[in-house]
């Protein structure tokens, strides 16, 4: 595995890449979920390619930038133990040489959820993935369900760009109890995961809910209402969406900020 962290030593390693590539972007702090991409990346593809950058355009300035967890020497050993061929750390100037800023205006899957309450969140995901297209020139890239509504807008730049990238989902990796894995679950107690793992439940429930015929506002409403007696603070959206088929939720336990989703087919 190569580790490269200039766009002159990414370039040296990607030209090395004689075949097909497949792009997994993260922001670090990896786990099993991001393990499971570069599987499927491997299965897809004949080289992998990792990137790892903690993304400051999808950050408002009141979010968690500065604390988001980074541990590059134990994600490089986890990227080695999958076998992912390239992993680049870019620093923010070789991403955004004329500094930071929003470079592309995400599109219309962006409306609404993760936008109500993060309005700047779908341009930065879109500046900075279409930037490490450049870069990287992958022939696939693989995105998590996890983050769902994120997977549909990178979809839409794909194509509304003709960017010619084939665009892969993989489902959502869970803990034993149910729970999606993220980075931000480290932020939290012992008392909050408990917590933590009732939101795949509720969301589960609506979706089977929904799915048998109950009405979706009504099957979120009482959701809401279920995380809030399990301890949740607030819940941004729960809300069901008939043309994704999906039920999404994020909702905040203490100063952690959870999604999730569930397919209602
Ligand atoms: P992040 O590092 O959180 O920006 O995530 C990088 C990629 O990993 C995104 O495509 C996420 O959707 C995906 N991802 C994160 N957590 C999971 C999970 N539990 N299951 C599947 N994909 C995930």
């Amino acid at each position: 595995m190569i580790v490269t962290r200039t766009l002159q030593e990414f370039d040296v390693a990607r030209r090395a890449l004689q075949g097909r590539v497949a792009f997994v972007p993260t922001m670090g702090a990896l786990h099993e979920g991001h393990l499971d991409l570069v599987r499927m990346a491997k299965d897809a593809a004949d080289f992998v390619v990792v990137s790892i950058f903690v993304n400051p355009t999808q950050f408002a300035p009141h979010e968690d930038f500065a604390s988001y967890p980074r541990d590059v020497t134990r994600d490089a050993t986890m990227l080695e133990s999958v076998e992912a061929d390239v992993v680049f750390l870019p620093d923010v100037e070789a991403i955004y040489p004329d500094g930071p800023a929003v470079t592309i205006k995400a599109s219309a899957a962006s409306h609404g959820l993760e936008s109500e309450s993060r309005p700047h969140f779908f341009d930065g995901v879109c500046s900075v993935v279409s930037r490490l297209f450049d870069i990287v020139r992958p022939d696939i890239a693989v995105f998590g369900e996890k983050d769902f509504q994120q997977l549909q807008v990178i979809r839409e730049m794909v194509e509304a760009r003709n960017m010619g990238i084939d665009i892969i989902g993989a489902p959502i990796t869970r803990d034993e109890l149910g729970l999606a894995l993220s980075s931000r679950n480290a932020y939290l107690s012992a008392e909050e995961l408990e917590i933590a793992r009732m939101l795949n439940q509720v969301v589960y429930k609506v979706a089977f809910d929904v799915n048998n015929g109950a009405d979706a506002q009504d099957a979120c409403q009482e959701g809401t209402e279920m995380l809030m007696t399990c301890g949740f603070k607030s819940v941004d959206y729960l809300a069901y969406r008939s043309d994704w088929q999906r039920v999404l939720v994020a909702a905040w336990l203490g100063k952690t900020r959870l999604i999730d989703n569930c397919a209602t087919v």
